[in-house]
């Protein structure tokens, strides 16, 4: 997802760009995740990956307007707000806490999320019965969700259509830097360019210590749902239910650190139902049709590295959670910094130095 956007971005600003993709059996978190163009729960502890994410919601809708032109491809991106629904007093409780924390932490910027009631939650979702055991919900007007499979397609096709080259099956193994050029060595040949963007997930850390980069990055499983599709219910996504253009109902996802498997467990998938029905009891009676294991990438504050290598000028890692909100942001000014060196503001603050504070 990360490689996808930054290369959309640079080959529609007439860089000559080559994306080298892996294998069919890689993690793709790109193909597994829930879709959220999500703001509210981001940047505890980083302000700037708060701003980071916000920005980028701000961008998307000129970023998705962009895709479906020179694509043709639509990918039902919505930027009506989305809500953090909350079971029981102690989540509202708990989530009042968050909420002010962040406040505090945002200071001048403000957060821009609130806690509002059962009452204010049904109005929104007219069409559909909330459940009683929903006792409120954090509500945050940056939100919004997209058709991530659809958004990785235009990403990919508006990529080509700009002149971009891409190339699958083509796991880089490793790479050289000589004489300023770096090579990429795959089983399907040597590629040399003058830059070299890591993008690659969990294949990242090797290939970003091997240009003098620590990129530390760890597994998380979320598991996700899927229904029969049904009538139009919810016009804004719950960041654990959510309903997809074509009708079906997403439900999910799991945290389980369970190391690199993407597979599925019943009492996983039991939770993640159960939860969903107590949000909308009318759910009950709609099949599951699909549901699946995904891996997430995380770095262990969750928020995002963007590093250009000291050692290797030229060699550029960017890897983070959240690759579906932060595609607009890659895309412009991710792409925008690597093409022509212009850094956004404080992007220092995405250097993976920060997890090497007490080494240093
Ligand atoms: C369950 C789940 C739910 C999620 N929900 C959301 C959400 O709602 N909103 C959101 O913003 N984000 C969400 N995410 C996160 C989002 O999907 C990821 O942040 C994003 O996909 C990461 O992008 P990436 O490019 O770093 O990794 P990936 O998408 O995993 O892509 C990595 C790519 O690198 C390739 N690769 C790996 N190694 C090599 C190599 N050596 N050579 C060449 N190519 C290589 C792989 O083939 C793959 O194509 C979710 C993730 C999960 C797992």
């Amino acid at each position: 997802m990360f490689g996808a956007a930054i290369a959309y971005g640079l080959s529609r600003a007439g860089v000559d760009t080559l994306m080298l993709d892996g294998h069919d059996n890689n993690l793709r978190a790109a193909r597994g995740n829930f879709g959220l163009v999500w703001v509210q729960s981001k940047g505890k502890g980083l302000q700037r990956y708060a701003d980071w994410s916000r920005e980028s919601a701000r961008l998307w809708s000129g970023f998705a307007a962009e895709l479906t032109d020179i694509t043709g491809v639509s990918i039902a991106h919505r930027n009506d707000g989305g809500m953090m629904l909350l079971l029981g007093d102690e989540e509202v409780e708990k989530r009042k806490i968050e909420i002010a924390e962040m406040s505090k932490q945002s200071g001048a910027t403000g957060y821009d999320c609130e806690i509002i009631t059962h009452a204010d939650i049904q109005a929104y979702f007219p069409d559909i019965k909330l459940g009683k055991a929903v006792t409120g919900a954090s509500f945050c007007p940056h939100d919004g969700d997209v058709n991530p499979l659809k958004l990785l397609r235009a990403m990919h096709s508006g990529f080509v259509n700009s002149g971009g080259r891409y190339k699958s099956r083509c796991t880089v193994n490793n790479i050289d830097h000589a004489n300023g050029v770096f090579t990429a060595n795959t089983q399907q040949g040597q590629f040399s360019a003058p830059k070299i963007i890591l993008a690659a997930g969990h294949g990242i850390s090797h290939l970003a210590e091997s240009v003098g980069i620590d990129a530390p990055i760890r597994p998380q499983r979320g598991q996700v749902l899927i229904t029969e599709r049904i009538q139009q219910a919810l016009p804004i996504p719950l960041n654990g239910v959510r309903q997809t253009d074509e009708g079906g109902f997403q439900f999910g996802s799991s945290e389980e650190d369970i190391g690199f498997d993407d597979g599925t467990s019943l009492d996983v998938v039991q939770n993640i139902a159960s939860r969903a029905v107590q949000s909308f009891p009318q759910l009950s009676t709609v099949r599951l049709v699909r549901n699946w294991g995904c891996v997430r990438v995380l770095t262990p504050d969750k928020c995002a590295i963007y590093e250009e290598s000291i050692s290797h000028p030229g060699a550029y890692v960017a890897t983070s959670h959240s690759g579906v909100t932060l595609a607009a942001i890659n895309a412009r000014l991710v792409s925008k910094w690597i093409a022509t060196g212009e850094q956004p503001t404080d992007f220092n603050h995405f250097s993976a130095s920060r997890f090497h504070v007490q080494a240093t």
